[in-house]
């Protein structure tokens, strides 16, 4: 088994890829973390989750996020 790490370099939105971080994971907007999903504050409104997603935090700008999952590094797993 190959396994890549990946370091996020910032948190992006989902929908729009707008970058919602600094490289120190500051909240530079407001945005909503869903259960696997990242929304920016308008992606949110104009995109409301089609269905029920669980809402796992709401970000305020300037919160730290640096130690949640969301700054986790991407690991990719290849059989070999
Ligand atoms: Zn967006």
């Amino acid at each position: 088994m190959t396994r890549t790490v990946i370091p996020k370099d910032c948190i992006v939105c989902d929908v729009c890829n707008k970058q919602l971080s600094d490289s120190q994971f500051i909240a530079l907007d407001y945005c909503f973390w869903y259960e696997g999903w990242l929304y920016c504050n308008d992606c949110n409104k104009e995109h409301k989750p089609m269905r029920e997603l669980k809402l796992i935090m709401e970000i305020q700008k300037g919160q730290d996020v640096s130690n949640t999952d969301l700054a986790l590094p991407i690991i990719m797993e290849f059989g070999d």
